[in-house]
């Protein structure tokens, strides 16, 4: 059966999770994939491996559906695009504008696949964009039996299934929500006081279509903060805003300090196309640093600036084992497992250097900092938290489960990730 192991990647892309699976599979066709998946013990999706734990191993198989074919189908009278679930957005996205629609938001990087994004409730920025998740109107599913069942939004577990962790089955096809497509420009300031935004956090992040705050925790400052405007609304200029104390960056710059501008999105005001904007990395460079590991914490977006407060106090403790810390928002949705959950949310993301030993204690430092706030961890990031804590920050938590219960009942799809973290 269709092993291929001249394409089956060993880690993920961060190369600090070694896989474990004993197999891999890339199947051609659906039915391919159905019968992988039937036969198997235990089972996993692997899309682009761009989560930073083991939740796309298995102790059984992996499969790719890398070689299913990249369908994108438009019902641009509903506003609708079927895609294949392995599709990155970086491919999605140009193919979308050409037919002159857009999706609402994207997240740092278009290099991941939109199933593998949608299952951990991947986000972008802006404090009226929910997460990438909250566009999925529908899903396809093989589940543990090898059988197909469709999912839409008239579906009362419907909001379980869309951040699904990877837990209830193969994602097949995703239909998202489209948008007509959109212009956007962007422009990069430096040197915020952090102070500032004691009393201008939520003006800040409002004052573009998506805004991201980034800072090294070395002194108390933004190093830089990114604003993406839609182009009709034009750019803030720095005397029109009372809050710009911060200088408007005189060229492109990279959000990791030290690192070139050439893999950033283009800066300095430019408009264009939404794709070519909303996200921070162009598509064929290596997205970040490479070299690195992430955490990401998000929390009601009321609570942004004691958050804020509190992770300064242990700023020095950050700060070694730090490239950037990026601070985002992003709108609540209804989704059981989504990180914004009934809250419209912050976002504290660390982008740390690639040493997971120096990594774990700051992770749990930052989590009993956080802890008043009740984080929710981003699900495809490193974090330390108990399950128990996880049970008490999402209410569904319980429901997934008889979900995952209802589609695998024998647990293919489960792994030591959700063994840790779900207690299944
Ligand atoms: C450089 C970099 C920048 C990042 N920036 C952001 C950001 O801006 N915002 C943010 O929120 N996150 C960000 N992330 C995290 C990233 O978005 C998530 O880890 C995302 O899940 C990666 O998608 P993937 O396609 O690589 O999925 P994988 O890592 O391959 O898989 C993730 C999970 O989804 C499951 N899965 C994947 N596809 C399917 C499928 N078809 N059917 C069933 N299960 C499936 C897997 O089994 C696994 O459990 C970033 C990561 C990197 C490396």
């Amino acid at each position: 059966m269709n092993v291929h192991s001249e394409v089956r990647p060993r880690t993920n892309w961060a190369g600090n999770i070694a896989f474990a699976a004993p197999d891999f599979y890339r199947p051609a066709t659906g039915s391919e994939l159905q019968s992988v998946v039937a036969r198997a013990r235990q089972v996993r999706v692997l899309a682009t491996g761009h989560s930073f734990n083991d939740m796309a191993d298995s102790p059984g198989a992996q499969v790719s559906l890398a070689g299913l074919p990249p369908e994108v189908e438009l019902d641009s009278a509903g506003a609708q695009v079927r895609v294949a679930a392995g599709l990155s957005y970086a491919r999605l996205a140009s193919q979308l504008d050409r037919y002159g629609f857009a999706l609402r938001n994207l997240a740092s990087l278009p290099h991941i696949s939109v199933a593998g994004a949608c299952a951990t409730g991947t986000h972008g920025s802006g404090p009226a964009n929910q997460n990438l998740a909250a566009a999925v109107a529908g899903l396809e599913l093989v589940t543990a039996d090898g059988d197909v069942v469709e999912l839409g939004r008239e579906d009362a577990d419907f909001p379980g299934a869309v951040v699904h962790l990877g837990a209830l089955g193969a994602v097949t096809r995703l239909i998202l929500d489209v948008v007509p497509s959109f212009q956007v420009s962007q422009r990069v300031y430096e040197g915020l006081p952090l102070d500032v935004l004691d009393d201008h956090f939520a003006a800040i992040m409002a004052s573009g279509y998506s805004a991201s705050m980034f800072t090294d925790w070395r002194a108390p400052r933004l190093t830089q903060l990114w604003i993406k405007s839609l182009a009709e609304h034009g750019t803030p200029s720095v005397t029109e805003e009372p809050w710009f104390t911060a200088t408007p960056a005189p060229s492109a710059r990279n959000p990791v300090p030290g690192l070139p501008a050439d893999n950033s999105t283009e800066q300095l005001g430019v408009p264009g196309p939404w794709f070519e904007r909303l996200p921070h990395f162009r598509p064929e460079f290596t997205p970040s640093a490479g070299d690195e590991l992430q955490t990401e914490y998000l929390l009601p977006v009321g609570h942004a600036v004691p958050a804020l407060r509190a992770l300064h106090q242990v700023g020095d403790r950050i700060a070694p084992t730090l490239r950037i810390c990026e601070i985002r928002t992003i709108a609540a949705d209804e989704l059981w497992l989504s990180p914004a959950h009934r809250q419209d949310s912050v976002a504290f993301h660390f982008t740390w250097l690639p040493d997971t030993a120096a990594v774990l204690p700051v992770a749990t430092l930052i989590e009993r900092q956080l802890a008043p706030f009740a984080p929710r961890p981003h699900w495809g990031k490193i974090f330390t938290t108990p399950a128990a804590d996880l049970y008490e920050r999402y209410d569904r938590l319980p429901d997934f489960l008889r979900l995952a219960g209802h589609y695998d009942p024998a647990g293919k799809f489960r792994n030591a990730y959700t063994a840790r973290y779900l207690g299944r």
